[in-house]
């Protein structure tokens, strides 16, 4: 059992024990880590206190808040100016779920249809909301980026959080209104 009168630790590192920590050390490490995990899993077995803006019926109107939450996370990080990844990879996401509320509202799709990253811009084409070229690149962007940062050496600049926020927002003004549905937005 979660005990909340723990002293705050996430249990990731591993304690120092007269044990050698090659062997026993692991063990203890894993055994604790269990213990905060089982914490998470009740956590996520039931019902708790949710998002402003998230208790709404209809699956599209939930992808759209989704949305409007994301980029309202992303605009205070990228205000804080040191979390360029987070805000590249939530805008990626934020555009997906603009995507996927128009696509879901206009009966074109249902939710879990969608299995990739690349389903809600390929259906968000096929729907009008982006041009083919547009939709081939922002697919190449996101694996380009998931590659690179994920992968590779390659970190997000300020510059690409900047431009990629800027186009998601601009995304996800336009895209509620073209659905006639621009009051659900809570941006
Ligand atoms: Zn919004």
């Amino acid at each position: 059992m979660y005990d909340p009168g723990r002293p705050k630790s996430c249990g990731c590192a591993t304690k120092r024990t007269r044990f050698t920590p090659g062997v026993n050390g692991g063990t203890l490490s894993l055994l604790k880590g269990s213990e905060e995990l089982s914490a998470v899993v009740e956590a996520f077995n039931r019902r708790g206190t949710t998002e402003p803006g998230l208790d709404v019926e209809g699956e599209a109107l939930l992808q759209l808040r989704k949305a409007c939450r994301i980029l309202d996370g992303i605009r205070a990080l990228r205000d804080i100016d040191r979390h360029h990844t987070l805000v590249v990879e939530g805008s990626f996401a934020a555009l997906e779920r603009t995507a996927q509320f128009y696509v879901i509202d206009r009966g074109l799709v249902e939710s879990d249809e969608m299995q990739s990253h690349e389903d809600a811009f390929e259906y968000g084409a096929q729907a009008g909301v982006f041009s083919q070229p547009t939709k081939d690149e922002l697919i190449e962007l996101w694996k380009n980026h998931r590659n690179e940062t994920y992968y590779q050496q390659e970190r997000a600049t300020a510059e690409q959080a900047a431009a990629m926020l800027e186009y998601a927002e601009c995304m996800h003004d336009h895209v509620p209104r073209l659905a006639g549905r621009a009051h659900d937005c809570i941006c």
